[in-house]
């Protein structure tokens, strides 16, 4: 389930659209290439604590350092990758990549802080997935506590039988779940609470709006909802200051989004961290 995403360069495939069905095939060719000399790399975004604004963890984001084309969007190509299936490797890449990452975080004494990782639909298709990232963590001696999976509200809905036992698994293990892209897809009341998760994150669509007072209402009633299930609620893509003071009024216990902090590099995230507490003698 491609998510269309607008300004994206790549479109789901019709027939017809010969000239760019070329240049489809032709990113699908480089895209494989791309995942073979694992091409890509992690920005980390923080997730900021509603009042305080303190960090309290990072959402990892795909970039592709395509040679000759410097840094493309994960717009630009996370549908085409969704399409042929590619996700499943290019997921794969970015756990690994989080999971090493939080290693060395751990290895320099920082603290590290909670990362969430996108997680495509496909990725779940295979059974043994959440067993194979719990394997990876432990591999990489990261804790499951400091891993968040994200998972969009469409793919949890066209994909139950599938993710529903698999992310209950990881709940079990201490990772959190987050359901990203809330307010965007049509999930029931029914699903948010069979759904083991942590977090509901509001997609940036409801936050564009704010002040303006029915987007207020319909925030607010997220945010109570969210709390009257013990979740933690992130307001996504919040961009102005005041924005940011009206969904700390409406209830949001979280803030993302560029008036606090783009997406870094994660020798910038690292600044984030704080020394690992020395233990006693
Ligand atoms: P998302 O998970 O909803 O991530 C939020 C997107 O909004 C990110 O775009 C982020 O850079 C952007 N953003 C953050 N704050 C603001 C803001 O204040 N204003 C605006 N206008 N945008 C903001 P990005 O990095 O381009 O990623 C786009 C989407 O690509 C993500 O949406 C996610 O669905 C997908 N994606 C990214 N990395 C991965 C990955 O590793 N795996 C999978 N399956 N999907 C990924
Ligand atoms: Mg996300
Ligand atoms: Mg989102
Ligand atoms: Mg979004």
């Amino acid at each position: 389930q491609a998510k269309q995403q607008p300004g994206a360069a790549v479109v789901a495939y019709e027939p017809g659209m010969a000239a760019s069905a070329g240049g489809l095939l032709e990113l699908e060719q480089a895209l494989a290439t791309a995942i073979v000399r694992e091409e890509f790399l992690l920005d980390y975004q923080p997730k900021y604590s509603a009042g305080s604004r303190e960090v309290t963890g990072f959402e990892a984001l795909v970039r592709w350092l395509r040679p000759g084309q410097g840094r493309v969007s994960p717009a630009d190509f996370i549908p085409a990758a969704e399409r042929t299936g590619q996700i499943v490797p290019l997921g794969a890449f970015v756990l690994r990549e989080t999971a090493r990452q939080l290693r060395a975080w751990q290895q320099a004494g920082l603290q590290p802080l909670p990362v969430a990782v996108n997680v495509s639909p496909l990725q779940f298709e295979d059974p043994t997935f959440a067993d194979g990232l719990l394997a990876l963590l432990q591999t990489h001696q990261v804790p499951p506590t400091l891993v968040e999976v994200e998972i969009t509200e469409t793919a949890a809905m066209t994909h139950m039988d599938r993710v529903l036992p698999q992310l209950a698994r990881l709940r079990d293990a201490g990772v959190g779940v987050a359901f990203d892209d809330f307010g965007t897809g049509q999930s029931s009341l029914t699903l948010l609470r069979r759904l083991p998760i942590t977090t509901l994150k509001l997609d940036r669509s409801m936050i564009d709006p704010l002040p303006e007072s029915s987007a207020g209402a319909v925030v607010r009633a997220a945010c109570v909802l969210a709390n009257a299930l013990g979740l933690a609620i992130v307001a996504e893509g919040v961009e102005t200051a005041d924005q940011a003071a009206e969904v700390e009024r409406l209830g949001c216990t979280h803030l993302q989004g560029w008036l606090l902090s783009h997406p870094m590099a994660a020798a910038d995230a690292e600044r984030l961290l704080k020394p690992a507490a020395v233990s006693a003698p």
